[in-house]
């Protein structure tokens, strides 16, 4: 960008750092530096997911990415996925770099995407895939709305909430293939489960899975 063009813009929009809001000195950074300095890095042994063969995420679930995450996903701040898909990125490339043939995601139902304008685990696999120099496609499409998985209390109700709510998409684009599959969130991974199920019972080859964030077990909690 052309350097009074950008001078202006930042006088006008002055960049604010994307997680607490701080104005920035560099319109090129995406945090500041105490926030730079505070993410809730994920450490330990990737999540196990059944129908995975192995899994990546660059956090935890906590502030002060939770609350970015959660204002992508409800108040509209779908620019953030340019980020979130950096961030994916190097966790992608040291956890799971020659694994997958094609990128795809969770998607939401119909009815929610229209509601939100868009569909927050494209745009973070989309993301991913710009930055590995890719492109997303689609695997999944869901036959129904359920109810939000982050609605429903206990493993046994996340599990019964996402039965046979989702099926493949043009399961000639996969077959044989390996697909790395995009959310946001991993918590129980019954949804991941589900969605890994319809792709093997589809033809896919081998899967593995990235996420945004992890939310911490009982056992990980400092
Ligand atoms: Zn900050």
């Amino acid at each position: 960008m052309n350097s009074v063009f950008r001078w202006v813009l930042d006088l006008l929009y002055p960049p604010k750092c994307m997680l607490c809001g701080r104005i920035l000195e560099d319109s090129r950074e995406a945090l500041c530096g105490r926030c730079g300095y505070n993410l809730p890095e994920y450490e330990g042994a990737p999540r196990q997911v059944l129908y995975f063969t192995r899994s990546a995420a660059p956090f935890f679930y906590e502030p002060p990415i939770r609350d970015a995450i959660l204002r992508f996903k409800f108040q509209g701040r779908e620019a953030y996925a340019a980020q979130f898909g950096r961030w994916m990125a190097v966790s992608v490339r040291d956890k799971l770099d020659g694994t997958y043939d094609l990128i795809s995601w969770v998607p939401c139902g119909k009815r929610r995407k229209r509601k939100r304008g868009y569909d927050q685990a494209e745009l973070l696999a989309k993301a991913l895939a710009k930055e590995l120099g890719t492109e997303a496609v689609r695997t999944l499409e869901k036959k129904r709305d359920n109810k939000a998985q982050s609605r429903t209390t206990g493993a046994a109700q996340r599990r019964a909430n996402v039965v046979g709510v989702y099926r493949a998409y043009k399961p000639e684009r996969f077959s044989g293939k390996r697909v790395l599959l995009v959310d946001d969130v991993l918590t129980t991974g019954s949804t991941l489960s589900e969605c890994g199920k319809t792709l093997k019972l589809a033809g896919s080859g081998d899967l593995v899975c990235a996420v945004l964030a992890v939310t911490r077990q009982d056992h990980e909690k400092p």
